[in-house]
């Protein structure tokens, strides 16, 4: 998958919330509610590592499955490009920089 493949699905999912989600007057609770889901979705991947390194509740391990972790990864990208889709963050000149900005910063 290319970086452009991944715009092209968070536009059409920006595109898909704003219908579904269209009683926001203003583009601030959009953005507020877009953080905090951010902030739900960090939540569970952090709960998906504890379970990779077991420590979770035996229950919890019991009941674990593998896949969830992947899956959590991805979410916590897709959130975080809807987020900055709605902040109107240029997302691949943003990586540039700052992929730039470390090279400078640690290759020498
Ligand atoms: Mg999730």
């Amino acid at each position: 998958m290319q970086l452009q493949d991944l715009i092209k699905f968070i536009k059409k999912e920006d595109r898909r919330l704003r219908e579904h989600y269209g009683n926001y007057k203003d583009e601030e609770k959009r953005i507020l509610a877009r953080t905090v889901k951010l902030t739900e979705e960090l939540g569970e991947l952090c709960d998906e590592v504890l379970s990779f390194n077991s420590m979770q509740r035996k229950d919890k391990l019991d009941n674990h499955d593998a896949n969830n972790l992947s899956e959590e990864f991805a979410d916590v990208i897709i959130t975080t490009l809807l987020l900055a889709e709605v902040m109107k963050i240029d997302i691949e000149k943003a990586l540039k920089r700052k992929i730039k900005k470390i090279d400078k910063r640690y290759i020498k």
